[in-house]
């Protein structure tokens, strides 16, 4: 469906993902899904093309564009293979968060790397003590002298074992819990003292997840990124762009499986009549693409209204939420659809269905965005009935 208020220089670029995803990927999408890492080369194509970190400014190698062309740039992939979209999904948060709160010298290095496709930076977050309780960080960043010195583990860290820098959250202040002691930094994977081990997921394989634990890893003060204690309210405002992004990737993935479902129930013959003739498989793909298409306007417009400046943290909790779970679901009603052959997998919609069930988690659970819609409307429980 087309979205009639895009500018001729979005529309230009969503084409240009579209053309890359057509030509480029949609012919390896199952192939690659074996694979343990995001194909390199494809990675450089993408950012030849100026499709991995759209919003960063173009001194840093970015195209200085919008939220919403990031947006597009997700779902235009992800229609063709979720897993290489997650590149255009991560880049725009970490090298967000970069290029507003690192030091130029930084950003001179690092954000045109990230943007050509040169590096990937992974986002270190949860522990294994939890991931919903976010700020409840337990991985130290000691300082010592001009230097930091880390101690902990980062869990269930997307890009695993495969990245070579991760923007890190550790806490600064063992006596100030919560958000509050908590900094950001800019770390090199290959610095001594630092492991990195690979899961074994059932889906997004060549994303991948992992551990990285780091002992005694010395880190110069210039590898803080913004200001000491104040890491922790920086990642969240990215969050709300990769929630997007996410619900983006997942709600495309789907619109294929539906799309070729389309397709299947026109051409498949059940009791001397095509499947299209019984409203028992039609019924279930109109409301799957309604559904899609809501989701799908409803990030346009939260994305829309990022781009203004304007408040979208509860539409993208909302959109993280409904994308991953109606994704999933939808793509395992399509796989049905298409009877014995659905179950194989030599069709894409098993592979699809585990890839986009994955971000359910990733990001933050449903619950923990029905929380924050909750405190979006209400604000802090408790607070708002007395
Ligand atoms: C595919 C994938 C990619 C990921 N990538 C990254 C990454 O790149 N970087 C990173 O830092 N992390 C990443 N994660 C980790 C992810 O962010 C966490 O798994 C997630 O936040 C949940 O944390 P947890 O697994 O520790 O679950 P827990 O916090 O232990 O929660 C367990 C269950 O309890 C529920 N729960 C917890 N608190 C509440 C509450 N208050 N009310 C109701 N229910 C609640 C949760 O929703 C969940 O169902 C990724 C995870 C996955 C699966």
């Amino acid at each position: 469906m087309s979205l009639p208020w895009l500018t001729e220089d979005e529309r230009f670029i969503q084409e240009t993902a579209q053309r890359f995803a057509r030509e480029r990927l949609a012919e390896g999408y199952l192939a690659r899904s074996k694979e343990e890492c995001i194909d390199r080369g494809l990675m450089r194509e993408l950012g030849q093309l100026g499709l991995i970190a759209p919003t960063l400014d173009e001194r840093y190698g970015g195209i200085g564009s919008s939220s919403v062309v990031a947006g597009l740039i997700c779902e235009a992939l992800a229609y063709a293979d979720i897993n290489v979209s997650y590149v255009p999904m991560i880049a725009p948060l970490v090298g967000g968060v970069i290029q507003q709160h690192g030091s130029e010298a930084m950003k001179d290095e690092v954000l045109p790397q990230l943007a050509g496709g040169e590096i990937m930076i992974q986002l270190g977050l949860t522990e294994p003590r939890g991931g919903s309780d976010a700020a409840n960080l337990a991985l130290r960043a000691t300082p010592r002298g001009d230097c930091f010195v880390l101690n902990g583990e980062k869990t269930s860290i997307t890009y695993g074992a495969q990245a070579e820098m991760m923007l890190l959250f550790a806490r600064t202040d063992a006596d100030t819990p919560g958000a509050r002691g908590v900094t950001a930094f800019l770390v090199p994977l290959d610095l001594p003292g630092v492991t990195c081990t690979r899961f074994e997921d059932v889906g997004s394989r060549p994303v991948g997840r992992g551990s990285v634990f780091f002992d005694d890893v010395e880190l110069p003060g210039t590898a803080m990124v913004g200001n000491l204690g104040e890491g922790f309210t920086k990642v969240m405002q990215g969050f709300d762009l990769s929630r997007f992004l996410i619900a983006l990737q997942c709600v495309s993935a789907a619109q294929a499986s539906v799309d070729e479902t389309w397709q299947y129930v026109q051409q498949r013959e059940a009791f001397g009549r095509p499947l299209a003739k019984f409203q028992g498989t039609t019924f279930p793909l109109a409301e799957h693409d309604s559904r899609l298409a809501a989701v799908r306007a409803l990030c346009y417009q939260g994305l829309a209204a990022r781009d203004r400046g304007l408040p979208h943290t509860k539409e993208a909790a909302m959109v993280k939420w409904m994308g991953p779970k109606w994704g999933t679901d939808i793509i395992q009603s399509c796989l049905v659809l298409h009877g014995h052959y659905g179950w194989g997998m030599e069709l894409p919609h098993l592979q699809r269905m585990i890839d986009v069930m994955g971000l359910q988690i990733g990001d933050g659970t449903a619950h923990i965005m029905k929380t924050i819609i909750a405190r979006e409307t209400i604000g802090p429980i408790g607070v708002a009935y007395k």
